[in-house]
Order: C-alpha cells, then sequence, then structure tokens
C-alpha cells in the first residue's frame, strides 16, 4: 500500500518503520522529527495525504487532529482510509470521523496500548471505532504495527475503550503503590511482598508486568531510575479524558477522578518527566496526613 503518515514522534516512528520494513511505500510528515529509516519525507500533512492509500495519524492531542484533518481530508483520494492512531477525546475522535465520511473517505480512531516497546517491536493493541469496512481496511496494517487489533464499535469507540482501559491502570498502579508503600512501613519485606500479591488474588498488571518497586519482578521502568516508560503526564492526560467522558454521559466514576487529582498532584511536584510508576516513592515519602 502507498501509506502516508503524519506524526513521527516516539510512538509514530517506529509504527512508520514497520510498515516501511513490511514493504509498504510510506511517506511521512512531523513539524519537528525526521523520519526513520525508510519512510519519505513530505513537506506538509496535505503532501503526506495526497493519493495515498491509507493515513495513519499519531499525535498529541484532539485540537492538534483536528488541525490535520482540516488538512488532509480534502487532500486525501476518495475511498482512503484515515487511521487515527493518536489518544484523544471521544467528541475529536468522532468529529475526525464525520468530517472523513462526509468526504467519502473511511475512518478509523485507533488508540494503542503497548507502550514504545510495543510499537518499536510491532506488538501494541489496537481498539478499534468505525464502520466494519473501513476496520477491515485498516486490519493489514494493524497486524504489521501491532498483535491484536479489535473491533470495539462505531466511530470514538477505540476511544472509549483507551481511556476505559487506562482509567482502570491509573486506579490500580495507585493502589499498588499505596500498599507498596504500606508494606515498607509495616516492615514487610518488598520481595515477600512481590512474592504473596503477585500469586493472589491482588495480582494485576501494575504488579505482576510493571512492578513499580525498584529489582522486583520483571525488569520495569522502576529499574531504570523511573525513566518513562510511560510518563505521568501522559497518564494524567489520560486521566483527565476518562473524566471528560465520565462528565459528559454523568457516568458515577470516583476512584477514576482522585485517581486524575492524585496524578495532578505527582506532575505538579516532581513527577513530570518521570514513569507513572514512579508514585511509589512519592508516596512512601508522605505521611499520612498529607492524603
Ligand atoms: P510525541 O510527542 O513523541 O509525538 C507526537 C509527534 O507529533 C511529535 O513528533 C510532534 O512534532 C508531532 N506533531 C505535533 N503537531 C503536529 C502537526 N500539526 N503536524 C505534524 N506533526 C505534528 O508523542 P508520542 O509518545 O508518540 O504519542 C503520540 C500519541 O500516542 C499521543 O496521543 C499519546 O497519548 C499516545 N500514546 C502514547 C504512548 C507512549 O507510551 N508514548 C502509548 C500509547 C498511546
Amino acid at each position: 500500500m502507498d501509506i502516508g503518515f503524519i506524526g513521527l514522534g516516539n510512538m509514530g516512528a517506529p509504527m512508520a518503520r514497520n510498515l516501511s520494513a513490511a514493504g509498504h511505500s510510506v511517506t511521512g510528515f512531523d513539524l519537528a522529527a525526521s523520519p526513520p529509516e525508510g519512510v519519505t519525507s513530505a513537506t506538509s500533512a496535505a503532501e503526506a495525504a495526497s493519493g495515498r492509500d491509507a493515513v495513519i495519524t499519531m499525535l498529541p492531542d484532539g485540537a492538534i487532529l483536528a488541525r490535520v484533518y482540516a488538512e488532509i481530508v480534502p487532500a486525501a483520494r476518495p475511498g482512503a482510509v484515515l487511521v487515527d492512531c493518536s489518544t484523544v477525546d471521544v467528541d475529536s475522535a468522532r468529529a475526525a470521523s464525520t468530517l472523513a465520511t462526509a468526504a467519502g473517505l473511511l475512518a478509523v480512531d485507533a488508540p494503542v496500548s503497548g507502550g514504545t516497546g510495543g510499537a518499536a517491536a510491532g506488538t501494541l493493541t489496537f481498539m478499534a471505532g468505525g464502520a466494519p469496512e473501513a476496520f477491515a481496511a485498516a486490519k493489514p496494517l494493524f497486524e504489521i504495527m501491532g498483535s491484536r487489533a479489535v473491533h470495539c464499535g462505531a466511530a470514538g469507540a477505540g476511544q472509549s475503550a483507551k481511556i476505559c482501559n487506562n482509567m482502570i491502570l491509573g486506579i490500580t498502579m495507585l493502589g499498588v503503590c499505596e500498599a507498596f508503600a504500606l508494606a515498607d512501613k509495616l516492615g514487610l519485606d518488598r520481595q515477600a511482598m512481590y512474592d504473596v500479591v503477585s500469586t493472589s488474588s491482588g495480582a494485576c498488571w501494575s504488579v505482576n508486568t510493571y512492578c513499580p518497586a525498584p529489582g522486583i519482578g520483571p525488569k520495569s521502568p522502576a529499574d531504570n531510575d523511573y525513566k518513562p516508560g510511560f510518563a505521568a503526564e501522559l497518564m494524567l492526560k489520560d486521566l483527565r479524558l476518562s473524566q471528560e467522558a465520565a462528565g459528559s454521559v454523568d457516568a458515577a466514576t470516583p476512584l477514576g477522578a482522585h485517581a486524575r487529582d492524585l496524578y495532578e498532584a505527582f506532575v505538579r511536584s516532581g513527577g513530570a518527566g518521570r514513569d507513572f510508576s514512579a508514585m511509589l516513592p512519592w508516596l512512601a515519602e508522605r505521611n499520612r496526613d498529607a492524603g
């Protein structure tokens, strides 16, 4: 396929490289980053989109997505599939889809899970929203960039799944960090804590795969001085998106709201630029009155 790729940052660059390595012709555009090996450089988003069979975007937020779609939708050829892999708010995803489908294009919102490691290894999970024919057109590309793609429903359903998943992740990571900090103060050995919890009913991804305690469990950002990984400010962004979405449908998400508040406090007080699991040393230094 002839593919345009817009947004060649930490995630977009390895994804574009994998498409090129699989034999597709990839033309990329980014305001700042240069294209990775095997990807031809375009001078604008419109040029990257023009005449392509598929156009993938991997951008920071919904406002930027709207600006880029205003440029690429008129440039894309009828019948092309637009695949937005950014994490954005549900309304922006639906608006982008409406704009594209009104112009005779296929559109999928397909945010990802798996981080930069998954992007490099081609093992991302895609959660997709859009018409069945749009999902079918994008599926061969998901199979190269990832190991699993779930069609979650109509436009916006991929973003809905993403923010629900990450709300769980924010809450469970906080729970795990609180439990380790409490265990420390109770004099419990961290390895013993891990050995018990990882095989008991407290087991979850935040303990078993991404343990926030350095030197414990499989290798994780905690073992690399909490370098991201998944940055705390990206977790905060996703928790804010989930609260925006919850507000729009009047859903009760008290723990999600509290997780957002805690990540806000963490990012304001030294957490910015650190992995989201660095919540453990932050909590461990606090006492009960600090909340
Ligand atoms: P990033 O900041 O590294 O990359 C974004 C890129 O978009 C940058 O290179 C920037 O220059 C470019 N850009 C911004 N405005 C542009 C425009 N108008 N035209 C062209 N390029 C433009 O971010 P990232 O880590 O690659 O994340 C991208 C998206 O993926 C975000 O929505 C993020 O929430 C989501 N995500 C990230 C991770 C992760 O672990 N990094 C995991 C899952 C999802």
